[in-house]
């Protein structure tokens, strides 16, 4: 089991299942439709069992002891100049993770425009130590449960008073590596008695976990997959992304295929563009044929400065170069003049600062 405790909190829970503990401890299934109803619809979303005022009181405190209702505390929310919003939460453990939303930002994984984006996070650190990337800075911690990647989304609707209609798991972690928990909020993100959220409006990044790739291709959801490739060369990449050297570039490249093929969909590569690392003009010739055999688009994004990290992105002018090479070759790429800057908004950047600051 990978959940980080054996106990099953509310928000963990699909209706296939809260209905299977309801009808096994003799109470009718409708109960669960119930208690989903008070969780997920808008109007309600209540934070305790106590609120479900029409469930009785007897089975409220099973319930409540069975599937805890565990909301993160809501540390800091810091806005930008852009109106991306940045909120630090504290989960029940004392570990910290960020959820960024992002308002009205122009169309990057969708077809129409994004209007209201939340970056989600699947994990406390990560284990994948990519050499660029905060989140990897301090290891892993911890997977995340279902019920706190869902709550990310409640908390950003709760906070913000809107509704998110776009999610990218781009936050902390490696999705794909706690692939067993993610694809559950998944699931409950997506149902109707859930958060109803289309499949389609979610996007899932990965820094190219082969096996997981080919699994979520077989899986029925219409999640959209986005590759962090940063290089189009194992040279590069293995420089920068250890992962490359257990699912190198070419089969990674296979596996982009098979998704593609399976969902009928057009994949995304996410090229951050770091000066002197992975910015040289063959390597934009060679992404572009990487992403022309798989018809993929590209994101190009400059490097957005870590402390403690000696990268930087190339000047607008070398970027603008990279970018008309791969257009040049006939390729869907555009550059993210990326939102958030000022709130430290790349992956794991707050939760750094802060744990810091807590330590000092
Ligand atoms: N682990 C997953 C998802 C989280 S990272 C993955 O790697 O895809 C989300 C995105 O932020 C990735 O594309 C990652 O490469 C990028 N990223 C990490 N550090 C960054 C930085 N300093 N500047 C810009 N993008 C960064
Ligand atoms: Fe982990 Fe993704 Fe950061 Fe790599 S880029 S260290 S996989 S979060």
């Amino acid at each position: 089991m990978s959940d980080p405790d054996p106990i099953r909190p509310l928000h963990s829970l699909t209706l296939g299942e809260l209905e299977t503990t309801l009808t096994e401890s003799g109470q009718p299934s409708f109960r669960a439709k119930q208690v989903m109803e008070w969780a997920y619809d808008r109007e309600k979303r209540v934070e305790s069992w106590d609120a479900m005022t029409n469930l009785p009181a007897a089975l409220r405190s099973t319930l409540k002891e069975r599937h805890p209702i565990r909301v993160p505390e809501v540390l800091t929310v810091s806005g930008s100049e852009d109106t991306t919003r940045k909120l630090l939460l504290r989960l029940h453990d004392g570990e910290f993770i960020e959820t960024v939303l992002i308002p009205a930002s122009p169309a990057l994984y969708g077809e129409e425009s994004d209007r209201r984006t939340l970056c989600v996070s699947s994990q406390v650190g990560c284990a994948y130590g990519c050499k660029f990337c905060a989140s990897g800075l301090d290891g892993w911690k911890r997977h995340l449960s279902a019920d706190e990647i869902v709550s990310q989304v409640l908390l950003a609707e709760k906070i913000s008073g809107e509704r998110i209609n776009n999610l990218v798991f781009m936050g902390m972690g490696e999705p794909m590596a706690n692939y067993t928990n993610w694809l559950q909020a998944v699931s409950i993100l997506n149902a109707p008695w859930g958060v109803g959220l289309g499949a389609r409006k979610m996007t899932v990044s990965t820094s190219g976990l082969v096996p997981r790739i080919r699994d979520l291709a077989d899986q029925s959801l219409q999640i959209r997959l986005a590759i962090s490739l940063h290089g189009a060369s194992d040279e590069v990449r293995s420089q920068i992304m250890p992962v490359n050297k257990k699912h190198p570039v070419a089969e990674l490249m296979e596996a982009c295929a098979y998704y593609g093929e399976r969902k009928k969909q057009m994949i995304t590569f996410e090229y951050i563009l770091i000066e002197g690392v992975n910015d040289a003009l063959a390597e934009a010739l060679l992404l572009a044929d990487r992403a022309k055999g798989l018809r993929a688009k590209i994101n190009l994004i400059p490097y957005n400065t870590v402390e403690g990290l000696p990268w930087k992105r190339p000047s607008e002018a070398a970027q603008e170069e990279f970018l008309s090479i791969l257009r040049d070759k006939g390729i869907a790429a555009t550059i993210r003049r990326e939102k958030g800057h000022d709130i430290d908004a790349a992956c794991g950047q707050l939760r750094r600062r802060v744990e810091k600051d807590l330590v000092s």
